[in-house]
C-alpha cells in the first residue's frame, strides 16, 4: 500500500512546504506537522495529536483551529523586518505598523495582535464605525497608530475627536472632501485638533482580484488637485499643522513587486511636493497589499507573489528615503497596514469527509440474460473490448448509452437493462482510463476522463460560511489530508460540502506545480474518520462567511504552544460554534414557540391514542436537544 511513496512524494504533490512558510510541513509519521513559533523552529505540534485531543474534549468537526503563537510569530516578523532595515538603510523615521481588522476582527485575534505588537507600538486600523468602537475600546497604547479608513459621518467623525480627548494618536483619513468639511466644523465644536491623514487616489494600477482599489475610477481617496484644495482649506482654517499623513492603498494580494515599486514612488514624491509646499506631514501610510504565496508557486499569478517579506520591505524602505534625499525632504515615519499577512497563516478549517458521490461506485450485476435487450449485449462486449482503439471504444459506449436513454424514454428498455448499462458503461470509461498511454491521453475527450471519473468527497463543512472567496471570486486555498500521507492517495478527487447548493463545492486545487480541477486523496476505509485541512482562512475567510442553509459559526480551538506540554501544546479555549438554535434565532424565528409548536402536535397524537405518553416526550425531548445542538454533520465514522 505504501509502496513508491514517502512523504516527500506528498510534499511534491500537496506543496505543504511552499505554501506554509516555515509554520507547516509533513511529518515523518505521514501528518502534517506545525511549527508555530518563529523563533522555535524545532518545536514541532502534530496535527494527529491536536485532533486526538480535540476528539478528548468532545469537539466535534468541523472546527476552525487558531494558532495564536502563528499570529506573535508574524506581527514580529513584520516589525522585525522593517525596523532592521530602517537601521541598515540609515532612515531617520521610524515603522510604525497598525493591524487593519476588518481582515479578522475576532476579538482573541485583535487582542493578540496587539499584545505581540506592544514592544513595537503596533496600532490598529479600522473602517467602519462598529470597527472605530472596536478599536476605540482596545487600543490603549499612547504610542501607537490609530488609522481611521472608510466612509465617515458625523458620529463617526465625533468618535474619532472623542479618541483625541483620550489622548489616542487617531488619524482620521479623509477619504472626500466633505469630510474634511465635517471634520473641520466638528472639531472647532468640540475643541480639539484632529489629526489629519490624505487619502491619495493613486495613478499606478495594481493588477489581480482586488486592481480596483486604484486608478482614476477608484472608490475612494482624493485626487491631486482635491489634495491640493483640502490643503487650501485647512490653511483658511488655521488647521493646516493638523495634516499629518499622507496614505494610499492600491489593493489586497499584490502579487507583482514591480507594483509595489511603483506605488511607493509615487507616494513618496507625492509626499515629498507636500512637505515642500509647507504641509506638516510626518507620516507616509503605505497601506495594506503584502501578499500571500497560497498556491507556492513564487510568481505573479492571482494567488501568489513573487517576493519575499524582505524584499518588500526594503523595496518601501529604500525607495523612500531615495526621494526623500533627491526631493530634500525628512524622511518620514512609515506606517503600513498589513492585515491578510499577518493572519492568513495563523488559521485553518478542519473537517471530515462525510461520504463520497461517484457515479461509477455502485455495484450492479449486470450478467447476461436470456431474451436481454442487443443495446445491453453490444455495451457488455466493451468491456473486454481491450483491442479497440480507446477513442473508438469511448464513442461506442457514449453512443450505446444515448441509445439506451432514448429506448428507455420510449419504453423498450426495461428499468433492470437500463441499471446495466449505466453500470457497464461506467466500468468501461474506467477501464479506457486506466489503458491510456502518453499518446492517447492526448486527446482531449480522453484526457477528460480524469475529470468525469473523479469521485466527490463530501465535506463537513459549508464554503459560503469558511471559505467565501474560493466561491465568490476563484480564491485558492490548499486543501491537504491531514494524516495518512505516507500513503500514496490512490483516487482523484473534488471536494463538495454539505449546502443544498450545486455552488458549494472546490474547484480549483493545488497539486504539484500547477492548479487541477481535482486533486488525489486516499480511498476512505470504512468507520474510519478521513481529515482534512483548509488552510490559510485566517485572512478575511474566518469572517466573511454567510448563514447560507443557516450552517453558522464553527467551533473554534485556540492553540499554543509550549515546549513543557505532551506535543508541544495546549487548548487554550474552545469557543463553541453556533447552534441551530442560534441560528434561527438571527432570521427572526423564536425556538421556544417552535417547540412549543411541535410538543402541541404530538401531543395531539398522544391523545388520538397514536403515541405512547413516555414516547411523545422522548420525540419532543429529541427535538429540543437538535435544536441546542451543532448545525453540522454528526460524524459517525469515529
Ligand atoms: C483592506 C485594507 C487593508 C488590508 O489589506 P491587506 O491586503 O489585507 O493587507 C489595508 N488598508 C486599507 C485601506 C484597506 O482597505
Amino acid at each position: 500500500m505504501t509502496q513508491q511513496w514517502n512523504i516527500e512524494d506528498a510534499e511534491a504533490l500537496y506543496g505543504v512546504k511552499r505554501w506554509g512558510a516555515g509554520y507547516f510541513s509533513i511529518g515523518e509519521h505521514g501528518n502534517i506537522q506545525i511549527s508555530p513559533n518563529h523563533r522555535k523552529p524545532d518545536v514541532y505540534i502534530d496535527m494527529n495529536e491536536v485532533l486526538a485531543e480535540m476528539k478528548a474534549e468532545g469537539i466535534e468537526f468541523p472546527a476552525v483551529i487558531r494558532f495564536h503563537d502563528i499570529l506573535r510569530s508574524q506581527v514580529e516578523i513584520i516589525n522585525e523586518t522593517f525596523r532592521d532595515t530602517i537601521e541598515t538603510a540609515n532612515y531617520s523615521g521610524k515603522y510604525v505598523g497598525v493591524y487593519p481588522i476588518k481582515v479578522n476582527q475576532m476579538r482573541e485575534v485583535v487582542e493578540e495582535i496587539l499584545d505581540a505588537g506592544e514592544a513595537y507600538n503596533y496600532g490598529l486600523e479600522a473602517g467602519s464605525k462598529p470597527e472605530l468602537m472596536a478599536v476605540l475600546a482596545y487600543n490603549e497604547n499612547p504610542e501607537a497608530l490609530t488609522i481611521l479608513n472608510g466612509y465617515k459621518d458625523e458620529d463617526y467623525l465625533t468618535l474619532a475627536l472623542l479618541g483625541r480627548h483620550i489622548g489616542r494618536n487617531m488619524i482620521v483619513v479623509v477619504e472626500k472632501f466633505s469630510e474634511l468639511e465635517m471634520l473641520v466644523r466638528l472639531s472647532k465644536k468640540y475643541k480639539i485638533d484632529p489629526m489629519i491623514g490624505l487619502r491619495s487616489k493613486m495613478m499606478v494600477r495594481s493588477t489581480g482580484k482586488w486592481s480596483s482599489s486604484s486608478g482614476d475610477r477608484a472608490k475612494f481617496g482624493l485626487s491631486i488637485a482635491e489634495i491640493v484644495n483640502a490643503m487650501e482649506y485647512l490653511k483658511s482654517h488655521d488647521m493646516l499643522h493638523c495634516a499629518k499623513l499622507l496614505h494610499f492603498h492600491i489593493g489586497s494580494q499584490i502579487s507583482d513587486i514591480r507594483k509595489v515599486k511603483e506605488a511607493v514612488t509615487e507616494g513618496a514624491r507625492l509626499y515629498a511636493k507636500l512637505v515642500q509646499m509647507g504641509v506638516p506631514l510626518e507620516y507616509l501610510d503605505i497601506g495594506g497589499g503584502l501578499g500571500i504565496d497560497y498556491d507556492g508557486s513564487s510568481t505573479t499569478t492571482d494567488s501568489s507573489r513573487n517576493y519575499s517579506t524582505e524584499e518588500y520591505v526594503a523595496d518601501i524602505v529604500y525607495g523612500v528615503k531615495q526621494i526623500c534625499d533627491l526631493e530634500e525632504v525628512k524622511h518620514p515615519n512609515i506606517v503600513s497596514e498589513s492585515g491578510r499577512a499577518i493572519t492568513a497563516h495563523h488559521s485553518l478549517v478542519v473537517t471530515n469527509v462525510v461520504g463520497e458521490v461517484n457515479p461509477g461506485a455502485t455495484e450492479f450485476d449486470f450478467s447476461a440474460e436470456e431474451g436481454e435487450h442487443v443495446l445491453v449485449s453490444n455495451m457488455r462486449e466493451l468491456v473486454n473490448g481491450h483491442d479497440i482503439h480507446p477513442q473508438e471504444r469511448y464513442n461506442d459506449a457514449a453512443a450505446y448509452k444515448q441509445s439506451a436513454y432514448e429506448a428507455f424514454k420510449l419504453g423498450i428498455l426495461s428499468i433492470r437493462e437500463m441499471a446495466k448499462i449505466d453500470t457497464i458503461y461506467w466500468r468501461v470509461l474506467t477501464d479506457i482510463h486506466h489503458g491510456l498511454d502518453s499518446e492517447t491521453r492526448q486527446i482531449q475527450e480522453l484526457e477528460e476522463l480524469e475529470d468525469t471519473l473523479a469521485s466527490q468527497y463530501l465535506a463537513n463543512m459549508s464554503i459560503f460560511q469558511s471559505a467565501a472567496d474560493t466561491w465568490a471570486i476563484g480564491q485558492l486555498l490548499p486543501i491537504v489530508p491531514l494524516t495518512r500521507l505516507h500513503e500514496k492517495p490512490e483516487v482523484r478527487i473534488s471536494i463538495a460540502d454539505i449546502t443544498c447548493d450545486s455552488d458549494g463545492k472546490i474547484g480549483k486545487y493545488i497539486e504539484g506545480n500547477s492548479i487541477s480541477d481535482n486533486i488525489p486523496m486516499h480511498r476512505l476505509r470504512k468507520g474510519e474518520s478521513y481529515p482534512i485541512g483548509m488552510f490559510l482562512t485566517g485572512a478575511y475567510q474566518d469572517v466573511m462567511g454567510d448563514m447560507h442553509n443557516l450552517f453558522g459559526r464553527l467551533t473554534e480551538v485556540h492553540i499554543f504552544s509550549h515546549d513543557d506540554e505532551p506535543g508541544a501544546f495546549y487548548i487554550e479555549e474552545i469557543v463553541p460554534g453556533h447552534s441551530a438554535e442560534k441560528v434561527l434565532e438571527t432570521m427572526q424565528y423564536n425556538t421556544d414557540y417552535m417547540a412549543k409548536m411541535v410538543k402541541k402536535s404530538i401531543d395531539k397524537q398522544i391523545r388520538k391514542g397514536a403515541l405512547a405518553p413516555r414516547e411523545g416526550v422522548r420525540w419532543s425531548d429529541f427535538y429540543e436537544s437538535c435544536l441546542a445542538g451543532t448545525t453540522y454533520l454528526r460524524d459517525e465514522r469515529k
